[in-house]
């Protein structure tokens, strides 16, 4: 195990002969001969922007269907009308199939919560930063804490 290290090199002719990588620590250099390399990227959800809106668990990935989620959805967030799938939701499978079952799945659960939740408005003046925020005066401001500027963003 090589720890604060990072892959600087991959060298050979036709194919993989050795991996050269750098601490970052200490600086040192080592080269290891090696034919093949497994490279697992992905397993930390960019979800720094959701901090103060959706609640996460203690890694970053989005709670969904907990006790304290908005509706009896399991893809529903702490936020209402704001739903979680794939890969960013904690306990997700992380699998492209299941993304994307999730994906079609929640599709369901929006519909639902559009047709018990919000007025009808005219195309024109849709806008779901409205539509969650006059869901929000409607139920509990106290519950879901939102900052106007973050959901804006996560609406986009
Ligand atoms: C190295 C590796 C190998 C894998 N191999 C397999 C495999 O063999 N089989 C398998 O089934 N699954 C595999 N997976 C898992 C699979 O890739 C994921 O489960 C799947 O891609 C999840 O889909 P997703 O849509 O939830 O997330 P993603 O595919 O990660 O899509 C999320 C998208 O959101 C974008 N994004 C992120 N932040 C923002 C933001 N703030 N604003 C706008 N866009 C944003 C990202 O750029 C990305 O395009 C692998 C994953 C990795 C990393």
């Amino acid at each position: 195990m090589h720890t604060h290290s990072e892959i600087e090199q991959l060298e050979g002719k036709t194919t993989l002969e050795s991996v050269r990588w750098v601490n970052r620590k200490t600086g040192q250099r080592q080269t290891l001969c090696a034919g093949n390399m497994f490279v697992m990227i992905g397993a930390k959800p960019n979800s720094g922007w959701l901090h103060g809106t959706v609640a996460l668990d203690d890694k970053g990935f989005v709670l969904t269907g907990t006790a304290s989620a908005f509706e009896n959805s399991r893809f529903a967030t702490t936020v209402p009308g704001i739903y979680a799938v794939g890969d960013v939701r904690s306990g997700s499978v992380k699998r492209v199939a299941s993304a994307v079952g999730e994906g079609s799945a929640v599709v369901a659960d929006i519909h639902r919560y559009l047709a018990d939740f919000c007025e009808v408005t005219p195309k024109s003046e849709f806008n779901l930063t409205g539509l969650v925020s006059k869901n929000l005066a409607c139920t509990d401001v106290d519950r879901f804490p939102i900052d106007g500027g973050l959901l804006e963003h996560a609406l986009m």
